[in-house]
């Protein structure tokens, strides 16, 4: 926390900070996963270039380097002596000053690490997962940014997530202002029609996921032609797969959308494939890409 080991019990901030009041912070989800040479964290540095061009995005400078807090998030493993898990980077404004200016206030960083599991449950890994079209829109691309990793964006998230769990599905799937499929609540999709693997453009104001950005060159190994553009809801109804992927949820097959079967309605045979290479790259038994993974 700002530079230095503190207990969880510690880790407090105060009432007043800025970003409690009106949301302006950014944040990471990264992932260290058990590997034969120890844990090891999965694309270090593109999560901390994407968390540095949050924070420019959101026009705050972080006090520290890229250098510096991608070792932060090895010391935090390490020193909680974790064999795998989740790592929450976040940086977030001070409590100097309140008021929708942020001028005056300190800028700080914190990176917290715990395990965590199969984020939308093993057996949705293994089964697919049920997802039902939220009535809330994702964010346009001119509001709060889709490019960053906004502390904000995710209320929108948390809306669209509670309606549908609400009603008994597994996650939510959010569709742009124009109503072109966009991504899940935390995650981006993929689907598979006819042996082509889709996923939506950036303009449909998705993230720019690190795990999508993986997806696109597993499926190249595979022989895979991957194609972004815009995407319907009724596209996604009739694909032959659909999958999610984000840090958190991996790679979750969708067997259902708006309680209509996607495919068989259970894990495909490519999404199968793609989400076992993306367990032996990230597990650190494809030396093809020994270089996204920084061992504590
Ligand atoms: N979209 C949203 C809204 C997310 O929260 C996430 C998780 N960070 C993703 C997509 C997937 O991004 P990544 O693969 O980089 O974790």
């Amino acid at each position: 926390m700002d530079g230095e080991l503190v207990e969880w019990r510690d880790a407090k901030i105060h009432v007043l900070s800025h970003t409690l009041h009106y949301g302006c912070g950014a944040f990471e989800g990264v992932r260290a996963y058990k590997t034969a040479q120890g844990p090891a964290i999965f694309r270090l540095r593109e999560h901390t270039e994407r968390l540095f061009n949050s924070a420019k995005i959101l026009r705050m400078k972080i006090p520290f380097t890229l250098e510096q807090v991608m070792d932060a998030q090895k010391t935090v493993v390490r020193e909680n002596q974790l064999e795998s898990g989740y790592i929450r980077p976040l940086t977030w404004i001070g409590s100097q000053k309140l008021g929708v200016s942020p001028k005056g206030n300190t800028i700080h960083l914190m990176v917290a690490a715990w395990t965590w599991g199969a984020y939308l449950g093993e057996e949705g890994l293994k089964r697919g997962i049920r997802v039902k079209t939220s009535s809330y829109t994702r964010h346009h691309v001119n509001i709060t940014m889709t490019q960053a990793k906004a502390v904000s964006n995710y209320t929108n998230s948390i809306l669209a997530n509670m309606e549908v769990t609400e009603e008994g599905y597994d996650e939510a799937l959010l569709l742009d202002a124009s109503g072109f499929v966009s991504e899940g609540a935390g995650e981006n999709i993929f689907i598979i029609k006819n042996g082509v693997v889709y996923t939506p453009d950036l303009s449909a104001g998705a993230l720019n996921g690190i795990t999508r950005n993986t997806i696109f060159h597993i499926a190249k190994d595979l022989g895979l032609e991957v194609v972004q553009k815009r995407i319907t809801r009724d596209e996604v109804y009739i694909a032959d797969e659909a999958f999610f992927t984000g840090t958190a949820a991996e790679v979750t097959p969708i067997r259902e959308l708006d309680r209509i079967e996607i495919g068989a309605g259970s894990r495909g045979p490519i999404t199968e494939k793609i989400q076992a290479a993306f367990f032996d790259i990230v597990n650190g038994r494809n030396p093809q890409y020994a270089e996204w993974l920084d061992h504590v």
